[in-house]
């Protein structure tokens, strides 16, 4: 049976169709105070905090003398977890640290700890009440590297978890009768950036052809291909491993993306991870734990322009663990090197600009990709005329 599983891949780009409770303001108020901070519990204390990986749960909906339960539920997940990982990605386990977080002190006094609103965005329930979380954030659940979200209320949320090249922090969203399944799939986005590996019935054909009517999907498409390690637009990606073929159907749409094969925790949750996803999981610790010998992927594309003919788009991605520092560009037109600083210093980042052919000779461009460690990426397109 296939798992109620999904990520929510740009997040920004969905208007909220309709709140679930309408009137914010009747939320319970959460109480503010300067000097409060919450109680955290460690559980997994790594030797070395700079480089292990850091989980938050955070209870959503759960009354007081409900916590227990909060707890005892998500160190099932948790156990679960690192039982599947020893046998997956050796190493993963002893990096991992795991918090609780407990708002108690913040929570009104006869209400939920976290009390939410949820909204319908393209047919799925998520927690809209970001910015309710993001005043608690920056303070208190800043260092961490993953926030996982229970919620305890009547209404049926789908599970989700952010990819974690979005930014320094990844959010996953749990449902509080849900499984430790689930949760490993779900920290395979928001750990390792692996996108899914299945498809859907509502991601028919059509559903492709209508997103791929709007450039701004196709190329969120594309980038969340370019910068996820396990799947592709190009069936003969070698991402796949030489040779092999990539299988169709992944990120949800049954035409044009690609995945490694059927088996995989990224497809239905309880396969152990396919060996792209196992290796994409492996350099991952390795990176954080050599704090990153790699170079930053570095991606370009250049295609003619749809509404300007004769002009041509360029998009630049880049991608490191360490997180981007810069890129830099130069073009027939510019001659000059433009240094781009990304707009935080997420692990992903992205430029797009137009350039047109020059009048004399072949239109190249030439990117840089530097990290935040130095380490440098150049790739180079060269459009013969
Ligand atoms: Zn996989």
């Amino acid at each position: 049976m296939r798992l109620p599983l999904l990520v929510v891949v740009l997040l920004s780009g969905c208007a909220p169709e309709r709140p679930w409770c309408e009137d914010k303001a009747a939320l319970p108020e959460l109480k503010r105070c300067a000097g409060c901070t919450p109680t955290v519990k460690e559980k997994i204390v790594s030797p070395d905090r700079e480089r292990s990986f850091h989980i938050a749960f955070v209870a959503e909906g759960f009354a007081r003398d409900d916590l227990p339960r909060f707890e005892n539920i998500t160190r099932t997940w948790l156990f679960d977890f690192t039982e599947r990982m020893d046998r997956e990605v050796p190493g993963l386990t002893p990096m991992l640290n795991a918090s609780w977080i407990d708002f108690r002190d913040l929570a009104p006094d006869d209400g939920f700890v976290l009390g939410s609103c949820a909204t319908q965005m393209r047919g799925v329930h998520i927690l809209v009440d970001a910015e309710r979380m993001n005043e608690l954030v920056p303070e208190t659940l800043g260092r961490f590297d993953v926030i996982v979200v229970v919620v305890n209320t009547p209404t049926r949320y789908r599970e989700n978890g952010t990819l974690a090249w979005y930014g320094s922090r990844s959010v996953v969203m749990m449902n509080s009768w849900s499984n430790g399944n689930v949760f490993a799939h779900e920290l395979g986005h928001a750990l390792f950036g692996l996108h899914d590996e299945y498809t859907e019935l509502e991601s028919s054909i059509e559903r492709v052809s209508t997103s791929a009517a709007s450039d701004e999907d196709l190329s969120a498409r594309d980038i969340a291909a370019f910068f996820s390690a396990n799947v592709s637009l190009n069936p003969s990606s070698p991402k796949f491993g030489g040779e092999r073929q990539g299988v169709e159907g992944a990120m949800g749409y049954q035409l044009g993306a690609y995945r490694f094969g059927e088996a995989c925790l990224m497809n239905d949750g309880e396969s152990a991870m396919c060996p792209v996803c196992q290796k994409a999981a492996e350099e991952r610790v390795r990176a954080r734990r050599s704090a990153s010998i790699t170079n930053p992927k570095c991606g370009l594309r250049l295609s003619p322009s749809p509404s300007t003919p004769g002009q041509f788009d360029l998009l630049v991605a880049a991608f490191d663990w360490d997180g981007v520092k810069e890129m830099r560009l130069r073009t027939p037109a510019s001659a000059q090197w433009t240094t781009t600083p990304p707009a935080n210093s997420a692990m992903a980042s992205q430029l797009f600009t137009s350039v047109s052919p020059p009048a004399v000779g072949d239109l190249f461009v030439e990117a840089v990709c530097v990290d935040r460690k130095g380490h440098e990426t150049s790739v180079r397109v060269d459009l013969a005329r």
